[in-house]
């Protein structure tokens, strides 16, 4: 333009706005955030967070909520049988023969612990045939050419089963703060456990952290009922308890809970939580030994069962996008402050 309009001399001019041509190149701008989330991403996979890709690290920068998942995640998962009992007629051996025969096929702790205690009581256990699990609710097979069925007090219900030691043993054990797991042969309630779990070791410190994030609200869901579930939450300080909740159930709190607070993450040890982690923004499965489908539908994997991850995933997240800003900010000031340079004849191609 100086050439034509202003009969300034060619060479000089065609000479700078070869300069300027030179630094209008993007590349700076354009590297600034690949690098950045790159080098996050396998940052992360070094210390065995998996996340899928950058846009779920964006997202996580962002989270203002967190929702927990209660068996398995904010508690060990390594529930114990701290009573057995059996309905008259009926006895503790027959009553943890048929649980302990069903359990034997489900990935669900309560169904682990079962196997356990049924181990520790040298029972024999026979075998099942048409094993299905109900998620959230129990489980269900032939022992023995009979139907067993175990669950929570609301599968029995469902069945139309009732009995006066089955309400008694029911508020027993939940006063206590344990869950009670009932047994049924061929539709007759015939004795209940009781489980329980503790909470792991890192909750308290990881939901700490978590808040000195500055993340206020956090939540847990849980198919347990309110009892166990208040018990575990009162001792973490977690003030947002829906308990009593279905796969479904777990992912419409999701949805309320994202409604109110903005960006939700959702951290669930799988079983049972692939619904609530599809619908989170961001899902976390912990313990990838989990199971395969919260693997799917997870987009940050933890391969080690530690909560502590989580902070660290969220605080990376934030560092990576502080780091892309800075980047970009960088870059557009110095190609500005070339800008400059190069058009009152300051910069030659050699700095460009
Ligand atoms: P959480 O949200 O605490 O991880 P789940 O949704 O997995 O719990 O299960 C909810 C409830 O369903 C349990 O507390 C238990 O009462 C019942 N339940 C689920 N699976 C089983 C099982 N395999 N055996 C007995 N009860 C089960
Ligand atoms: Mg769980």
């Amino acid at each position: 333009v100086p050439p034509l309009a202003l009969a300034a001399d060619w060479s000089t001019w065609f000479y700078r706005a070869l300069v300027l041509l030179v630094i209008s190149c993007p590349c700076a701008l354009v590297i600034s955030t690949p690098v950045s989330i790159v080098s996050a991403l396998a940052a992360a996979a070094r210390k065995g967070v998996l996340i899928k890709g950058g846009a779920r690290l964006e997202q996580l920068a962002s989270v203002r909520c967190v929702a927990f998942d209660k068996t398995g995640t904010l508690t060990k998962g390594r529930l114990h049988v701290p009573r057995l009992v059996a309905f008259s007629g009926h006895t503790t051996e027959e009553v943890l023969r048929a649980a302990a025969a069903l359990e034997g096929r489900s990935e669900h702790p309560i169904g682990l612990a079962i196997v356990r205690k049924a181990a520790l009581e040298n029972v024999t256990v026979p075998a099942v045939t048409g094993f299905q699990a109900i998620p959230g609710l129990g489980a269900e097979g032939i022992v023995e050419r009979r139907e067993v069925l175990v669950g929570n007090r609301r599968l029995l219900e469902q069945r139309g089963l009732q009995s006066a030691e089955f309400t008694a043993s029911d508020s027993e054990f939940s006063t206590r703060g344990w869950t009670p797991i009932f047994v049924a042969v061929d539709g007759v309630p015939i004795g209940a456990l009781a489980v329980v779990d503790e909470p792991r070791e890192a909750a308290a410190e990881s939901l700490q952290m978590l808040r000195a994030l500055g993340i206020q609200k956090i939540a847990m869901l849980t198919g347990d009922h309110a009892a166990a579930a208040g018990a575990v939450a009162a001792s973490l300080g977690i003030d947002d308890v829906r308990a009593d909740l279905l796969p479904g159930d777990k992912a419409a709190a999701v949805t309320q809970l994202r409604a109110k607070y903005g960006t939700l993450a959702m951290v669930g040890d799988g079983v049972n939580d692939a619904p609530a982690l599809a619908t989170a923004d961001v899902g976390i499965a912990m313990g990838v030994a989990g199971s395969a489908a919260a693997l799917e539908t997870a987009d940050v994997a933890l391969m080690a069962d530690e909560l502590p991850k989580v902070t660290y995933a969220i605080r990376l997240s934030r560092a990576t996008a502080r780091n892309i800003r800075a980047n970009i900010a960088f870059s557009i000031a110095l190609k500005a402050a070339f800008l400059v340079m190069a058009v009152s004849g300051l910069a030659t191609l050699w700095m460009a």
